[in-house]
């Protein structure tokens, strides 16, 4: 199994599939608002990173060459169709080894991080990661599950009915 050695930069626009490539174990760089093309550009291309856009001005740019992979769906489930035909992604890779929010590589967590699970999650079974940037805390609770189960579904090209839903709402949704 392949590891996940290539290098993303998502524009805005594609912030959502950025974050399931993060979930995947990619590391992935999300465009802030408000920053400008030329800029954008420097940094994927200084950082060796694909640059992932829906703003076909983009391919325009006179160093988008070889560097730029314009994705044209809205939906999420037409970007994962598209992405697989310029990119052998691995789904698969290392699941749940970055942070979602801030793409920091997860530490292990330890005991002392338990009083901060919500009430009802079985402290005993859980296996908590932390991120070390941001604090934000992951354990493989219901939801973490269900995500690996739609990497699962990603792994295996199906991406059209169950990709509709997008479920990749840690901060708000994670319980069990
Ligand atoms: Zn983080």
């Amino acid at each position: 199994m392949s590891g996940c050695r290539e290098r993303f930069f998502c524009d805005e626009m594609l912030a959502r599939l950025g974050r399931w490539l993060r979930a995947a174990g990619y590391d992935v760089v999300i465009a802030v608002p408000g920053a400008e093309d030329r800029q954008l550009l420097q940094q994927a291309r200084a950082e060796q990173r694909h640059f992932l856009t829906r703003d076909r001005k983009l391919l325009e740019c006179h160093n988008a060459a070889g560097r730029v992979t314009l994705l044209t769906a809205n939906q999420l489930a037409g970007q994962f169709a598209e992405l697989s035909e310029h990119f052998a992604i691995n789904w698969l890779c290392r699941p749940f080894s970055r942070c979602l929010e801030c793409n920091s590589e997860l530490q292990m967590a330890s005991a002392e991080a338990m009083p901060r699970l919500p009430p009802g999650v079985r402290c005993e079974d859980a296996t908590m990661f932390y991120c070390p940037r941001c604090d934000q805390l992951y354990w493989d609770g219901s939801h973490v599950k269900r995500m690996r189960r739609m990497l699962e579904h990603l792994s295996r090209g199906e991406w059209d009915a169950n990709v509709e839903q997008d479920i990749l709402q840690m901060n708000s949704e994670q319980s069990e």
